[in-house]
C-alpha cells in the first residue's frame, strides 16, 4: 500500500509482513520484522498512520525508545511529537 511503500522508502527498511487488526497500542513491531498496525489507525489523519509506521519501521533499526531512535524519527518524521499527541488527544 501507499504509505508502507513511502515509508520503506523513508527508513530504508523493509518490514517482512504488515497486519492491520484490532489492539491496544497503535502499532507493534517483533523481532522477526512482522508489523502491526491498529485498525483504528483508518479512523484518524493520514499522517498518523505515517508516524506510526516510520516509528514501527525504525524498531528494524534500533530496537528499544532511546535517544537513537528517537534520533532516527526526528530524521524520518521530523514532526513526530505533534503527530504523537494527536494521536493520543481524542479517541
Ligand atoms: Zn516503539
Amino acid at each position: 500500500d501507499y504509505f508502507l511503500e513511502k515509508c520503506t522508502y523513508f527508513v530504508g527498511k523493509e518490514p517482512k509482513e504488515v497486519k492491520i487488526r484490532n489492539m491496544k497500542n497503535w502499532g507493534n513491531c517483533r523481532k522477526d520484522k512482522r508489523v502491526t498496525l491498529n485498525l483504528k489507525l483508518a479512523k484518524k489523519p493520514p499522517i498518523c498512520t505515517e508516524y506510526v509506521l516510520i516509528h514501527e519501521l525504525c524498531h528494524l533499526i534500533e530496537f528499544n525508545h532511546g535517544p537513537r531512535f528517537k534520533a532516527l524519527m526526528d530524521n524520518f518524521c521530523p514532526n513526530w511529537r505533534e503527530i504523537k499527541k494527536l494521536l493520543n488527544e481524542e479517541q
